[in-house]
């Protein structure tokens, strides 16, 4: 089977280090990415920051997307960014700036470490030690919305085979680079099967290549609902866009720490990482941010581009300092905490600590081993047309009528099968009870070989008759399965 290889290509290291673009952010940003600077210069990392400004300024200043033709220019050069947050402004006219950077930048993994520090930092879940791995760029977040009625808005699920191998693989290759023992796969297939169907038959797939991980799958209902209850029952998850936005800060939550935690959003190209805490406006310039989630994103950076070592030797003085009791005030508790400390306070005791390990909490060991995605190439199905599902915007709520009005349209080659309004099916044979809007879905199905003609004479047959089609779907097999849903009452 031939492979297409997909590894973030090697960083171009000049005689300073390997140039990383640097964003300062808004609110409490500069000051966290001072902080992490500072600790990251201390320990001796080799990179050389280039610095962008986007975000607040940018979009007030009459850039819809808060992005600067300049700060293109860098990310495409350096091809990593460090991140402090944005503050995103009120109103509408602005683009979410970090949806537009994953998009453009294809960052199609987004991954985040969720670990609790008891008993220095106070939490529920002492034993948590979970890392979501989301897809990031598919699955409801195509961002495609349609009104098609007055009473019925559409947004459209787009999930790619492609979009599924790579996070799938990704996943699995984390868990084997960071020497983690189980995947667990969270989907909705019991309901969206063909969509959420896919990615958990390709987990099956793929994790077949892994016999050395554990492997299983939840729910995505029950699985959120184990994750918040025991946590310590999880290792790796990897799931779909909406499920590891929605999942991911329920783990943050329970965790106990959102201001410790940092993610990474990985590409074939680029890299972006950052803290999951937003800008903070209320604590800005006083010296009261913890730096933490970006510092522990800058770590991950730093293995990303080979540095484990130097990562290795910051998180463990960080956790020597957790440990300690040197805690900001966000973390601090009166009586467990030994000193409160400001941003720059935390980054010296930090900085005090390099060469430190932790004594009761678990020292860290990165291994410097790249995550490399190999995806498969797939043959193309056999694809054929079968029949059509036409929508209508059409006010009276009556499925009989509709149907035998629709049925007399039908064609010599398309002939009407049934009407379902919102999934359900109504006609023939529905049941009184179901409520009706004013969007109907007519599925007519192919007598023979059909083409594009035979689809656009029974479109024409409908417009003479003066119904208003507002979409259609053609319904296609791949290899004789059928490529489409059935209906539910059908
Ligand atoms: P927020 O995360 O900024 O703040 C929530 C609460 O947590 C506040 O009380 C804040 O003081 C506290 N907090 C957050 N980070 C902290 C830290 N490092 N140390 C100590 N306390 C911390 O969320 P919000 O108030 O909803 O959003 C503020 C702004 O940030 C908004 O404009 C939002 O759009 C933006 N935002 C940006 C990002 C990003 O850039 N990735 C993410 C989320 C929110």
């Amino acid at each position: 089977m031939q492979t297409q290889v997909s590894s973030f290509p090697k960083a171009v290291k000049n005689s300073k280090g390997i140039p990383v673009t640097i964003c300062h952010g808004d609110g409490i940003g500069p000051e966290i990415m001072r902080a992490v600077l500072d600790i990251l210069d201390a320990a001796g990392a080799q990179i050389v920051p280039e610095t962008i400004e986007v975000g607040e300024k940018i979009y007030l200043s009459g850039n819809p997307s808060g992005i600067p033709d300049e700060a293109w220019k860098s990310l495409r050069s350096t091809r990593i960014l460090l991140k402090a947050p944005i503050t995103t402004p009120q109103g509408s006219g602005y683009k979410s700036l970090n949806v537009t950077l994953r998009k453009v930048l294809g960052l199609y993994a987004n991954v985040r470490p969720n670990i609790t520090y008891a008993p220095f930092v106070e939490t529920a879940h002492p034993d948590m030690d979970v890392v979501i791995i989301r897809e990031n760029e598919e699955d409801l977040y195509a961002g495609i919305e349609h009104r098609q009625t007055d009473e019925v808005i559409q947004c459209l699920k787009l999930v790619s085979r492609p979009g599924c191998e790579k996070i799938i693989r990704y996943a699995f290759e984390y868990a084997r680079a960071h020497g983690r023992r189980k995947v667990t796969c969270m989907t909705k297939d019991n309901i969206m099967k063909a969509t959420d169907g896919m990615f958990h038959r390709m987990f099956r797939e793929i994790g077949a290549e892994y016999p050395d991980l554990e492997k299983e799958h939840f729910i995505i209902d029950i699985g959120a609902a184990r994750l918040a209850q025991t946590p310590k029952r999880f290792d790796v998850i990897v799931t779909l866009n909406l499920y590891g936005d929605i999942i991911s800060d329920i783990a943050a939550e329970v965790s106990g720490s959102v201001g410790l935690a940092g993610s990474a959003n990985i590409g074939d190209q680029f890299a972006l990482f950052e803290a999951i805490h937003g800008s903070a406006p209320d604590i800005a310039g006083l010296d009261r941010a913890n730096p933490s989630g970006l510092l522990l994103a800058a770590l991950q950076l730093l293995v990303h581009i080979g540095q484990s070592s130097v990562a290795e030797n910051i998180q463990n003085a960080w956790l020597r300092t957790i440990e300690d009791g040197v805690h900001t005030a966000d973390v601090f508790v009166q009586g467990k905490s030994k000193t409160c400390v400001g941003t720059r306070e935390f980054a010296q005791a930090v900085i005090d600590r390099l060469g430190q390990k932790p004594a009761i909490l678990q020292p860290v060991a990165f291994n410097n081993k790249p995550i490399t995605v190999k995806t498969k190439q797939y043959q193309p199905a056999v694809k054929k047309l079968m029949g059509i599902d036409v929508f209508l915007d059409h006010k009276p709520r009556d499925p009989e009528a509709l149907g035998m009005t629709i049925k007399k349209l039908q064609t010599p080659n398309l002939e009407l099968q049934m009407i379902s309004n919102r999934g359900v099916k109504v006609w023939p044979n529905g049941n009184p009870a179901t409520f009706c809007t004013d969007h109907w879905r007519c599925r007519f199905k192919g007598s023979g070989n059909i083409d594009h003609n035979h689809i656009l004479e029974l479109l024409a047959q409908l417009n003479l008759a003066d119904f208003d089609v507002i979409k259609t779907e053609n319904l296609y097999t791949f290899d004789g399965e059928p490529g489409f849903s059935m209906v539910q009452g059908q």
